[in-house]
């Protein structure tokens, strides 16, 4: 058996604007059904603007909701939002912490785990609890070679978990639950200054229909604006290798691949992209994959739908003067 005096499955709904993230209806489905093979409860934590709309969380699978509201925290910021929720598992004590594999959750969660000096399974695909009631975190290992089954020993046993790995909790609306507001500690208490907003994709890459993604066939960070304009004549958003973000030539949100979004779209348009594993590892699962790479053995041709061998800055181009006269 786990640990005594930790009990119940706790969830981090992730919210941006007063909008709860899907994923975090996707860890209440998981999170419900482990608790009922432990039969524990399942706890929420929200972090968010004042006014909040939370019963959809009862709905879809809490038995109790942790509020911090306030307008100051309105938008996901790591060092207020560690602060906060720390603070309330140490109250809490649940036995589980879930985590979003997002791009807030990655930069969160370790945070909150080496505070409190428990381990962290990050970007799980799985979840199960054994016959000794103690919690198997899967997670693909080895570049997708192996799927390594990992019991961590500290508590809480804390996990960051795929983004569309598991589906939606269903609503229940005959639910019942309790949604208990907890003062924020705010910038006084934690030294924390917001001094500006970091950019903030308008549109979230991971729910985008269509993604025109750049990697190091791009030769200058200026030459991403033939890719923001044909994402924009189709109605999506810019992608990235973890290549170019290292460069410089965009920032982070916008990097798809094993360290950086999961994207599962109806059109994925990789432009100078290579093909390794670890981007294939963010954009495989797209419907319809499209690659533009001038070396005819690039590995990404393997899994593309539609190849164009050739250069990016003549076949964009022409893509966009295409679509424009359509
Ligand atoms: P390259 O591999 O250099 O490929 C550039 C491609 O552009 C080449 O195929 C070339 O033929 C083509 N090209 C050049 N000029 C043109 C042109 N004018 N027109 C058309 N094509 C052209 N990578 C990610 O992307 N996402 C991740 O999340 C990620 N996570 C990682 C995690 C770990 C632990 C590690 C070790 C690596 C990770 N990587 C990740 C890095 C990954 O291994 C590759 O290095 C990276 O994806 C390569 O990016 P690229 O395809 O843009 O560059």
């Amino acid at each position: 058996m786990g640990d005594e005096k930790y009990t119940g499955i706790l969830i981090f709904a992730e919210q941006k604007n007063g909008i709860i993230h899907k994923v975090s209806y996707e860890l209440l489905n998981k999170g419900r059904e482990l608790a009922n093979q432990l039969m524990a409860p399942v706890y929420c934590i929200v972090v968010g603007p004042k006014s909040m709309d939370l019963q959809e969380l009862i709905y879809r699978g809490a038995d109790e909701v942790y509020y911090v509201g306030n307008d100051f925290l309105n938008l996901p910021e790591e060092l207020i939002y560690t602060e906060n929720i720390i603070n309330l598992i140490k109250r809490i004590k649940p036995e589980i912490c879930l985590f979003g594999a997002t791009s807030f959750g990655r930069s969160l969660a370790p945070r909150i785990a080496g505070n409190l000096k428990t381990g962290l399974t990050a970007d799980c695909t799985e979840l199960k609890i054994d016959e000794d009631g103690k919690l198997i975190q899967i997670r693909p290992a080895f570049s997708d070679n192996i799927l390594a089954h990992i019991k961590t020993k500290t508590y809480p046993q804390m996990a960051t978990i795929r983004y569309k790995e598991f589906s939606e909790a269903e609503r229940d609306i005959n639910r019942s639950g309790k949604i208990i507001k907890v003062d924020p500690i705010l910038v006084e208490k934690t030294g924390v200054k917001i001094l500006r907003e970091l950019e903030c994709m308008e549109n979230d890459i991971s729910e985008a229909e269509v993604v025109v993604a750049g990697g190091r066939g791009i030769k200058t960070p200026e030459d991403f604006k033939i890719l923001y304009e044909l994402a924009e004549l189709l109605g999506g958003v810019v992608g990235a290798s973890r290549a170019v973000v290292e460069e410089n030539y965009i920032s982070s949100q916008h990097q798809v691949g094993y360290s950086g979004n999961r994207v599962k779209p109806k059109l994925y348009i990789a432009c100078g992209i290579s093909g390794a594993p670890q981007h294939l590892a963010g954009m495989r699962e797209a419907e319809r994959i499209v690659a533009i790479n001038s070396d005819p053995s690039a590995p990404i041709f393997n899994i593309a739908d539609i190849g164009i061998v050739g250069d990016l800055y003549e076949v964009i181009p022409t893509l966009i003067e295409k679509l424009k006269k359509k």
